[in-house]
């Protein structure tokens, strides 16, 4: 079969792979009837790279699929159908796991970054990964599915009231992701921090209520005049190094939810602040039990992410797709590739 793989720091090659088996009795494979690009891809094919990765690998991990064979123990799904699919395969036996909280797994597998992942034409993965859609939710809409499961994550950890007041941090792929479902959630006004007027147009159409500049406009003083002067009640970093923005942009009282992730940064926090105005900060790594709620939200056909698609590209095109990524100019990236 075709594939992306990564060969070495920085570099990948669109070449033939072997097609991979079952190995285990509830392993399913899957054709991929689309994959999509992720940022994580940008950041393991950087140099020096942002993640590392297992040279050798079929990169991607972001796809809807199509069963075409399934070991003898898989229950939930049978050939034909149509799936989404969560890459990160927790062990299930650390403690991390035994306690509930397998996204925070000691010994994560990660398809597409550590192990085969999904740009190529068929990939195997445990039964448990995926979910199963119907057919008539558009493919337009299913390819979202993996970074919405990890948002999805973030967003049951909020309670989101009716009417409350977000400010997103980042108008990227995440953030606008959150502020569809922020949306959708019931919150009031959704306010968007993003210096690229290419993301702007798109932030407005995701539903934001007003984009912030934060190099031309004071995105505090913006903040205290569309919430009479008390602050957002939750404020997302989608980013990963604005923690301290996000502490003089909540209410008192209010939340603060980190989701981008940035390892090396480092930033000068009034811990006093978080204690004397009473402040909630969550962080949340990937999804937690919420890929059948991603289907039941597609399925459901209240949020439209496909104006979103910026590119639709051949697998053979990855590199294209992912200049545009490194650019800046594309949000997400359809690859085919059967094209
Ligand atoms: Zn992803
Ligand atoms: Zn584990």
């Amino acid at each position: 079969m075709k594939a992306i793989v990564f060969t070495e720091t920085g570099k990948f090659e669109y070449t033939d792979y072997p097609e991979p088996q079952l190995k285990k009795d509830d392993d399913v494979k899957f054709k991929i009837i689309a994959a999509s690009i992720c940022g994580t891809d940008v950041h393991l094919l950087s140099n020096p790279p942002g993640i590392v990765g297992t040279p050798g690998i079929v990169l991607g991990h972001e796809c809807v699929g199509e069963v075409v064979e399934v070991g003898t123990d898989v229950i939930s799904l049978a050939i034909g159908d149509r799936i989404i699919f969560d890459n990160n395969v927790p062990c299930g036996v650390c403690p991390a796991c035994q306690t509930g909280n397998s996204n925070l797994c000691q010994n994560m597998g990660s398809m597409g970054v550590f192990e085969d992942g999904v740009f190529a034409q068929y990939a195997v993965a445990p039964e448990r990964q995926m979910v199963k859609i119907p057919l008539d939710i558009p493919l337009d809409q299913a390819i979202f599915a993996e970074p919405l499961n990890c948002v999805m994550g973030a967003i049951k950890k909020l309670k989101v009231m009716p009417g409350d007041n977000v400010l997103v941090l980042g108008g990227g792929p995440i953030g606008l992701y959150f502020t569809t479902l922020l949306k959708a959630s019931g919150a009031g006004k959704v306010l968007v921090s993003e210096v690229s007027e290419f993301r702007t147009k798109y932030a407005y159409q995701q539903g934001a209520n007003r984009v912030i500049h934060p190099l031309t406009e004071n995105l505090v003083e913006v903040i205290k005049n569309e919430t009479n002067g008390q602050g957002v009640d939750i404020v997302i970093d989608a980013v990963g190094v604005l923690l301290a923005d996000a502490i003089k942009a909540v209410k008192r009282g209010g939340s603060i939810l980190l989701f981008g992730q940035n390892d090396k940064a480092r930033q000068e926090i009034s811990q006093g602040d978080i204690v004397s105005r009473g402040l909630t900060i969550y962080g949340n790594f990937i999804g937690h039990y919420t890929l059948y709620n991603v289907a039941k939200l597609l399925n459901s056909g209240i949020v439209d992410f496909s104006p979103m698609i910026t590119h639709r590209l051949a697998l053979s095109d990855f590199g294209i797709g992912l200049d545009a990524m490194r650019k800046g100019v594309a949000l997400e990236v359809v690859l085919d590739p059967w094209a």
